[in-house]
């Protein structure tokens, strides 16, 4: 049984770092290459449809059909002319995945003869069989058929000879079954908020548009190994594995210099990413052994979410071509770091600026100062929701472990910013202000640094920290879309920016000043949003007990969390805004209770396998040794002595066995519980019952054979050591 482990250890030692093309020294000569953007519209199309999807890329015009056979033709001769064969509408279905059906340019003329053709019929819309695409229960099987309509806002593109048209997915009767649909509707709201509260300080902004980097966390692992690894391949995680007696204690492997296979991995994924336009820019070792990071320039959110799903995909198919498998995980392995997708967040203008960056001067840092706030408030208002964007079952593991964000939403905004909010509070009043206090007050926020960059004390312990010009959400799982996150967020701010306008206007009405009425507002919003605040360890038992005062939602458990969507507040924020239809809503927690339970009675079942046939078996083998041992020892030794040298052997045989027993009781149990709960009906007490009832014994039975994994033999031992799949490379 040890045989593939070991022959997948031989098979390492005589990897070499893959031959790549060779990597263009001027990456802006391939840049986007494969992508139908902007310039290459320009040249494909005619001016008139060049025109009109600029325009709708600006301002979310809808364009007309006989623009999208235009667009077609233009996009069928580039693709082609790049060497693509077919074509696919690409979306994102709630699996956290994409999706795709290839199609090829094909069709059989009258004649008879095969021409290539594509329509802007196909390019705009398409209908995809959705009966297998989770839906919540929206999808029946009568009404199967999906839609797929085109994202004018994200540019088509070609991977291997496919040209890939971003999409929405809707059902038949309309409801979305997709991340990108209720994101982009956000995004909008976002913008028409943003936008009515800049023209209180520039009359030429008319475009906002939210921004996001995120910084993608991975493992990488040596298929050989990956494939000794049943629940790595099953269950994306490793369900037993003692320590490593070394791992992360000496920080060594943190921005440590890259191993070659991996520099080989990461440059020609890079270099996949760069032909579709993706601005990759950052690349480093991360905290945990073969654990490392990738972060681009930040984009508009839309395209951002496409290109780190788009990644996720190249990173896969690269790895392979280099023997190795990229985990996304959120906690592949027990006992070191797991992996996050920080989102950093901001807001900029079409005048260039960004709205979470401090000016020059006070009028800017007003307006600075004014989407600092509404975001906090945002954030203080939609903690719950917050938190339910972000959960689900492997991020589960991640959360409140000591290197990750905790299990509860609060904001970090530094001392220097601190203290500019308390001066608001102590200084504006809600009388008439004075022309000096006004002065002073302007004076105070006129003195925030431009470059609050370099001033910004650091929380690594914050999940939503201010980071200088933006926010970091930390905690996004490493594995999700982007998307779930953004549509919360964006919304939740989108919806405060409004309530903010119009307080203000109703004091202008009222005859205060606008900056004074903007100064009464934003003081208003510092007091109410004192909860959420919070500059101290994040990780501190103290912290716990405070948040619990305060009544900020503390994550313990996934259904829970996840059924905070249907609060009044969720259907306040994410239904009455026009985001998702009441069933919608509903439909999507149900979708994530389903992933729950699915994933949980995947890991319970590979967990009862691995437990029963790969573990015991070899337990009792090595039994069996030590019992001939003991026997050889009577039949070699007088009585007394061969009792004397037989104690040890013996009291190993009992715990052996003690381990063996109880691991086959525990996956008796398991089952049982399994059974129980597969018959509730309703989703959210099956999720509760996996939670609770079945869950908790995938660790109990891990304990018992990490304990066998120290005491038989190793020369017997079946799955790849964490020592050995940390550390081979
Ligand atoms: P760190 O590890 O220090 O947090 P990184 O350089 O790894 O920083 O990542 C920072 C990310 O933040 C990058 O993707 C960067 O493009 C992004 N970012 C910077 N400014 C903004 C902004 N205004 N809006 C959104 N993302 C931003
Ligand atoms: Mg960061």
């Amino acid at each position: 049984m040890a045989e593939l482990r070991f022959n997948a250890l031989k098979e390492i030692f005589n990897r070499k770092p893959v031959e790549i093309e060779d990597f263009p020294s001027n990456i802006s000569e391939i840049f986007a290459v494969n992508v139908f953007d902007l310039p290459k519209m320009e040249r494909y199309l005619p001016r008139e449809a060049y025109l009109a999807v600029k325009k709708s890329i600006d301002t979310g015009m809808p364009i007309s059909r006989q623009i999208a056979d235009q667009v077609a033709t233009g996009l069928k001769a580039w693709a082609i002319e790049r060497g693509a064969t077919h074509y696919t509408h690409w979306f994102h279905p709630l699996t956290d995945a994409t999706a795709e059906k290839h199609d090829a340019f094909l069709e059989r003329t009258d004649g008879s003869k095969m021409i290539e053709t594509f329509s802007g019929e196909l390019l705009v819309q398409q209908e995809p069989d959705a009966s297998s695409f989770p839906s919540g229960g929206i999808r029946n099987t009568f009404e199967a058929r999906g839609y797929t309509a085109w994202d004018v806002s994200s540019p088509a593109f070609i991977v291997g000879s496919t040209l890939c048209i971003p999409t929405i997915f809707v059902s038949y009767t309309g409801e979305a079954l997709d991340y990108k649909t209720p994101l982009l509707k956000a995004l909008s709201a976002l913008d028409k908020a943003a936008v009515k509260v800049c023209q209180y300080f520039d009359k030429d902004v008319t475009r906002v548009y939210a921004t996001l980097g995120w910084e993608q966390e991975y493992f990488l692992i040596d298929e050989a190994l990956y494939y000794a690894r049943p629940d790595l391949m099953l269950a994306d995680r490793t369900l037993m594995g003692h320590q490593s007696s070394k791992d992360q204690q000496l920080s060594d492997h943190y921005f440590g210099s890259i191993p070659e296979r991996v520099i080989a991995f990461m440059k020609e994924f890079e270099f996949e990413a760069y032909k579709l336009g993706i601005p990759v820019k950052t690349r480093h070792n991360e905290v945990a052994p073969n654990q490392y990071e990738c972060a681009p320039i930040f984009e508009e959110v839309n395209l951002a979410v496409d290109h780190n799903q788009l990644l996720m995909d190249i990173m896969r198919r690269v790895a392979r071509r280099h023997h190795f498998r990229v985990l996304f995980h959120e906690k592949p392995f027990a006992g070191i770091n797991g992996s996050g997708k920080h989102n950093n967040w901001s807001m900029a203008t079409n005048t260039g600026v960004n709205l979470l960056s401090p000016g020059k001067n006070p009028k800017t840092n007003l307006q600075f100062l004014t989407f600092l706030v509404n975001v906090i408030k945002a954030v203080n208002d939609n903690q719950e929701l917050l938190a339910a964007s972000i959960i689900n079952e492997p991020n589960s593991h991640r959360l409140g472990g000591h290197e990750a964000p905790p299990a509860i939403i609060s904001v970090f905004i530094g001392k220097y910013l601190s203290s500019v909010l308390d001066e608001i509070v102590s200084k504006v009043t809600t009388r008439k202000m004075s022309p000096s206090l006004k002065t002073d007050l302007k004076l105070g926020i006129g003195k925030i640094p431009e470059i609050l960059l370099d001033n910004t004390d650091r929380n690594r312990t914050s999940p939503f920290a201010f980071t200088g010009n933006r926010f970091e959400f930390r905690a996004v799982g490493a594995s999700a879309n982007c998307g779930a996150a953004m549509i919360v967020l964006n919304t939740a701010v989108a919806r405060q920016l409004e309530i903010f306008s119009s307080e203000v206007d109703a004091l202008i009405k009222k005859g205060r000043k606008k900056d004074e009425a903007i100064f009464q507002v934003l003081k208003k919003y510092i007091i109410e949003s004192q909860r959420i605040r919070f500059e101290g360890d994040n990780y501190s038992e103290e912290w716990r007990k405070e948040a619990a005062r305060r009544g900020l939602h503390i994550i313990t458990s996934v259904p829970e969390t996840l059924k905070l969507y249907l609060t009044p507040q969720g259907k306040s924020l994410l239904v009455e805004t026009g985001i998702f239809s009441e069933r919608e809503l509903r439909s999507r927690v149900d979708v994530e209770y389903e992933k729950f339970i699915k994933k949980v009675q995947i890991q319970s079942r590979v967990l009862g396998d691995l437990a029963l046939n790969h573990i015991v078996p070899v337990a009792i083998d090595y039994i069996t040794s030590l019992l001939d041992n003991v026997k050889g020892l009577k039949e070699v030794f007088p009585e007394e002595e061969s009792e004397n040298l037989a104690a040890p052997r013996k009291e190993l045989i009992k715990k052996i066995s003690y381990h063996i027993s109880e691991i086959q009781r525990l996956v008796h149990d398991m089952i049982e519980e399994r059974k129980k709960a597969n018959v509730i009906e309703d989703l959210y007490d099956k999720a509760i019952a996996y939670e609770r009832n079945v869950k908790p014994y995938l660790e109990e039975i891990r304990e018992h054979i990490d304990k066998l994994e120290r005491i038989v033999d190793n020369e017997k031992w079946p799955l790849p050591k964490y020592r050995e799949i940390l550390f081979t490379r």
